[in-house]
């Protein structure tokens, strides 16, 4: 069997139906824990998740919630806590882009992924917290009450033209991150940020789907490759576990040195 530092703990993905999501879903049940995957519209996708980690021989519950609507967001948390008694891991990773040059760009797009990258973010780590708190702590799981990873980006450094409103939000989910962190730190809640590169997902189809823009994608990346869904996974299940007890409020990049500059290793 493999390592399991998860065993016995509760998990929540957010925006587990696809993409990163899936692969740390997985990854989470690989090391032992049960996941809720939340969902927004795919139940279908969710449904794969929750099978694939049922035939691991752990328990998987699929939860349709806009994380943007807080009504929603506390039907899903009462759902789980309801069903499996209470939350260990929360993964903040629900997210999307609505892109457009800056003079184009609408309030309902700059709204949309405010709400949904950050707003979510806010909402879904409010409760979490509380019940951590209400839980208290159980250290034959964990020698931290609870953990929280927020799904950043490299954009929350890197500017981005076209994806102002983007990078804004993962700009803000770093400060989010880092300050919470500081404030729960004492009551031994551990927060921080993965912040993946170009991962070959959905959300960035365009970027990798033909030859010509996978090769160009490439020039961004020191390492040579395109980043998979379990590259993110193996990177959340450290942070979950006792195993990063000492780390809180940092981003760990998971990007193939794409935050390294590597136009300057051609000049500069
Ligand atoms: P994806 O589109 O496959 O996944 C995003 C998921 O979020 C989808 O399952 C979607 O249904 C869900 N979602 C969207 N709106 C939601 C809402 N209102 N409520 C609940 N769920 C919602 O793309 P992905 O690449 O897997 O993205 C996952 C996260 O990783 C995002 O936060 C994204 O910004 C971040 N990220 C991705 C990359 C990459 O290269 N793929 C790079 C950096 C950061």
């Amino acid at each position: 069997m493999s390592y399991q530092p998860l065993k016995g703990q509760k998990a929540l993905v957010t925006g587990a139906s696809s993409g990163i999501g899936a692969g740390v879903a997985l990854s989470l049940a690989q090391a032992g824990a049960d996941v809720v995957i939340n969902y927004a519209s795919s139940a279908a996708g969710a449904e794969k998740v929750v099978k694939e980690i049922t035939a691991l021989g752990r328990q998987a519950l699929a939860i349709k919630a806009d994380v943007s609507k807080e009504d929603e967001v506390a039907a899903m948390f009462k759902q789980m806590i309801s069903a499996w008694g209470t939350i260990h891991i929360l993964v903040n990773n629900a997210g999307l882009q609505q892109d457009a040059a800056f003079v184009d760009m609408t309030l309902e797009q700059w709204n949309k992924v405010i709400g949904i990258n950050l707003t979510g973010m806010f909402l879904c780590s409010s409760l979490a917290v509380k019940e951590f708190v209400r839980r208290g702590m159980q250290p034959e799981l964990s020698r931290a009450m609870g953990k929280i990873i927020c799904m950043s980006s490299v954009h929350e450094t890197i500017p981005w033209a076209g994806h102002v409103n983007y990078a804004s939000s993962k700009g803000g989910v770093k400060l989010f991150m880092q300050s919470l962190a500081q404030e729960l730190a004492p009551q031994k809640i551990r927060i921080n940020s993965i912040g993946p590169g170009a991962i070959q997902t959905p959300i960035n189809r365009s970027a990798w789907e033909t030859p010509e823009a996978l090769s160009s994608l490439l020039t961004l990346i020191p390492y040579g490759r395109i980043g998979l869904p379990e590259d993110i996974g193996k990177a959340t299940v450290w942070l979950a576990s006792d195993d990063s007890d000492y780390v809180s409020g940092q981003t760990i990049f998971v990007d193939g040195g794409m935050t390294l500059y590597p136009e300057f290793a051609r000049g500069g």
